[in-house]
C-alpha cells in the first residue's frame, strides 16, 4: 500500500540553530531511562568504539565526535546492550538490523563529502529507513535538519520512544514509505538510504540539491549490493560505486 507520510514527530526542546549544530558532549537520556548499565561503563565502551573506528581509518573528526556522543546501547533491546559497542550489526525487531558502527561512520563521512557540506556544513538530510533511530541521532550532530522515514509502524513507534528522551529538536521522524522521498523537506543536501534496492528511485535524485549527495546501498543490474554515491552537479548526476555492503531490503509501501 502506498501512502503519503504523516506529519513528522517532533522532539521539541533543543532549538536548531541556523548553522549545523556544534558537537555536543553527550546525547544522554535522563538517568533511569532505558538501559541499565552504569553510564561510566557505557561511556568507556563508547570511547573504545570510537578509538577502534579511528584505528580502522575513520579520519573525520565530526563523525567520531558524533558517534562518541550518541548512546548506541539505548537503541537496541537491553539484552543486546552489552554488544552495542562491538563492530557488529544487531537485530532491532521485525527482521531488521542496525548497521555496524563502522558502516554508520562510513556513510556519515561520505555525506560530509557532499559539495554543499564542504562549502558550509550539511543542511537538510533525508534518511530512508529510520530503523531504531540510531543513525538519525548520529546525523542530528552532523546536519542542520534530519528527516527520517520508516515504513514499519512497529519500528517507527520504538524509534520515537527512543529518540524522545534525547530531545533532538532537529530530528523529524516520519512514518511512511521512503520510495517517493519526502518532497516537503526538499531540496536535501544529502540523502542516505539504510536499506538496499536494485535502482535509485527517481524521486530521490529529484529531491537532491545541486551540490548534494546521495549515499545508498544498491544491487545494480542484478549484481552484488554495493555502496553507491551519487553527486548532483550543475552538469547532472555523477555516480560512483564503492565497496560491497549488506543491508536489509528496501521495500515499497508501509506495514
Ligand atoms: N539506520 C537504521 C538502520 C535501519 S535498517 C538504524 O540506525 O537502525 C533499515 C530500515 O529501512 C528498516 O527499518 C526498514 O523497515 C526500513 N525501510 C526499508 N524500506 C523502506 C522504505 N521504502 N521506506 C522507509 N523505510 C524503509
Amino acid at each position: 500500500m502506498q501512502r503519503r507520510p504523516g506529519p513528522p514527530a517532533r522532539f521539541p526542546a533543543r532549538l536548531p540553530g541556523s548553522d549545523p549544530p556544534a558537537p555536543r558532549p553527550a546525547a544522554a537520556a535522563p538517568a533511569g531511562a532505558a538501559g541499565s548499565a552504569p553510564s561510566a561503563l557505557t561511556g568507556l565502551m563508547r570511547a573504545r568504539m570510537v578509538q577502534r573506528l579511528a584505528a580502522g581509518g575513520m579520519a573525520s573528526a565530526p563523525v567520531l565526535q558524533a558517534m562518541g556522543a550518541v548512546e548506541r546501547h539505548r537503541f537496541v533491546d537491553s539484552a543486546l546492550g552489552n554488544q552495542a559497542y562491538e563492530d557488529i550489526s544487531l537485530p532491532i525487531g521485525l527482521g531488521q538490523t542496525i548497521s555496524k558502527p563502522q558502516v554508520v561512520a562510513r556513510m556519515c563521512e561520505l555525506l560530509l563529502g557532499a559539495e554543499v557540506a564542504r562549502a558550509g556544513g550539511l543542511g537538510r538530510v533525508l534518511e530512508i529507513g529510520t530503523g531504531c533511530g540510531y543513525q538519525a541521532a548520529v546525523l542530528s550532530f552532523l546536519a542542520r535538519e534530519v528527516y527520517t522515514l520508516e515504513r514499519l509502524r512497529g519500528l517507527y513507534d520504538k524509534a520515537r520512544d527512543r529518540l524522545r528522551p534525547l530531545r533532538l529538536a532537529n530530528v523529524h521522524l516520519l512514518f511512511g514509505d521512503g520510495m517517493p522521498g519526502y518532497a516537503k523537506g526538499a531540496p536535501y543536501a544529502a540523502i542516505i538510504a539504510a536499506a538496499g534496492g536494485d535502482a535509485v528511485p527517481q524521486a530521490w535524485c529529484d529531491q537532491l540539491a545541486v551540490g548534494g549527495r546521495l549515499v545508498a546501498p544498491m544491487a545494480l543490474s542484478g549484481g552484488p549490493q554495493m555502496l553507491l554515491v551519487i553527486d548532483k552537479t550543475l552538469h547532472g548526476l555523477e555516480q560512483s560505486v564503492l565497496e560491497p555492503v549488506h543491508f536489509v531490503p528496501l521495500k515499497s509501501g508501509i506495514a
